[in-house]
């Protein structure tokens, strides 16, 4: 009989070195230290991700109805940089944030502003070409920039003012070899929303320094407390905008994976870079049409998201108690956020003695079955912040605030 063919050992298959830097911890380590324990039956509250729908908020029954109607229509690919309809609802809306400059085929849909902003990144970075990146920031900017080759430097967002960026550090960070500046307004993780004010001053060392400008607004339609919304793009004419937002925050509909960028302002000095933009938009085909086909619908009909924010709505009067709740424990206080469903507080770590956030993230998660996210996975440089999704209904948020006051009355002390 035939002998079977011995195999050589087989070499070893290694991730690409390019991931080497890269981090994305919202769904890192500690999260995965928490899918083992649920697998092992045990429940675990997990305040990592901003998801909506699985706490229970609900996109506008219409726009189900929109896709349920629509989804026949839906088979084929659409055009690489999205349907017309979607693309014409978000021109409108472009022109109602006053963003000029805006054409039709400025205007890409992604499967969410994630797949956008990884587009970006790879059509704009060489190797060792700068970008500034806020810190903390929403951390796929940062595992972009580096995955494309390029070097994230990271400039302050200042706490003791409301957690705005310091306009100084941006500036002291910029050299010969930056090419951009991300900003994330409103901002995850702080719930920041800037005023027109900072929006000029960032806009005057882009313009000195010849930057272009990248604002992801993803949560732009779920400010508090009357803040308004300014798109950084409207103050800035002159210079290379592109602009991020989505329905999956605003319309709750984050599994749906519908986003946008718009590009705008000085459209003639990134020709090249739009070039580059068409090339990998048309590598990708196109986003997912059903979700493309709501877009309009979700633009200009009910927002169901406006009866969210405002007082008596579920993430505002959930802002409300949970800010309270942090503020209340010894050791811990938070800045009051502006916008979107997170809280990025300040631990007191001499009191509590913590060098390492991860072990303190993984230290609530054992004792009190709690995720959280480290603020060194925002790409904040001290272990002394962590995130806080407050999506949760307020009974489940009152359980999570009295066992985070239970383990830091405890806690190394
Ligand atoms: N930008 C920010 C600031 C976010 O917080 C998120 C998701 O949490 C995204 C972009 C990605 O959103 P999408 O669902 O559109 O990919």
């Amino acid at each position: 009989a035939a002998q079977p063919q011995r195999s050589p050992i087989m070499r070893q298959f290694k991730k690409s070195s390019k991931l080497d830097n890269v981090l994305y911890d919202v769904r890192g380590p500690v999260a995965d230290e928490a899918n083992r324990m649920e697998s092992e039956g045990l429940r675990i509250l997990k305040l990592n991700i901003g998801n909506p729908a699985p706490f229970g908020f609900r996109t506008p029954d219409e726009v189900i109805q929109d896709m349920r109607l629509q989804l026949p229509d839906c088979e084929g690919y659409s055009d690489s940089h999205g349907l017309f309809s979607a693309r014409k609802a978000i021109m409108q809306y472009a022109q109602i944030k006053h963003i000029p400059n805006v054409s039709m085929d400025g205007i890409y849909t992604g499967n969410g502003v994630s797949e956008l902003i990884n587009l970006c990144m790879q059509a704009l970075l060489d190797n060792g070409d700068e970008i500034l990146i806020p810190s903390p920031d929403y951390p796929l900017w940062t595992a972009c920039a580096t995955l494309s080759g390029g070097v994230p430097v990271h400039y302050i967002c200042d706490e003791q003012a409301e957690w705005c960026p310091d306009i100084a550090d941006i500036e002291s960070k910029v050299t010969s070899r930056t090419k951009a500046i991300v900003i994330i307004n409103p901002n995850n993780p702080t719930g920041a929303v800037y005023p027109r004010e900072i929006l000029e001053q960032i806009v005057e060392v882009a313009r000195k320094h010849q930057l272009m400008i990248f604002s992801d607004e993803i949560y732009d339609r779920l400010c508090m407390d009357g803040h308004e919304h300014i798109s950084i793009a409207s103050l800035a004419p002159d210079l290379p905008c592109v602009t991020f937002s989505g329905l999956s925050k605003s319309h709750m509909i984050a599994g749906y994976r519908i986003g946008w960028m718009i590009l705008s302002g000085n459209r003639r000095c990134m020709e090249d870079f739009t070039y580059g933009v068409n090339m990998l938009s048309n590598m990708r085909l196109c986003s997912n049409v059903p979700a493309q086909s709501i877009v309009q619908t979700a633009l200009w009909g009910h927002q169901s998201v406006e009866g969210y924010v405002r007082p008596g709505g579920r993430v505002y009067e959930q802002r409300n108690y949970v800010y309270e709740a942090l503020n209340s424990i010894p050791g811990i206080s938070a800045v009051k956020p502006k916008a979107a469903f997170y809280i990025f507080p300040k631990i007191d770590v001499k009191k509590f003695n913590i060098t390492d956030d991860e072990q303190f993230a993984l230290d609530l998660l054992h004792q009190k079955r709690i995720l959280i996210t480290r603020g060194g996975g925002f790409n904040w440089h001290e272990p002394d912040h962590f995130r806080i999704v407050y999506l949760p209904r307020m009974e489940v948020l009152h359980e999570a605030m009295e066992d985070l006051a239970d383990f830091f009355a405890h806690y190394r002390q």
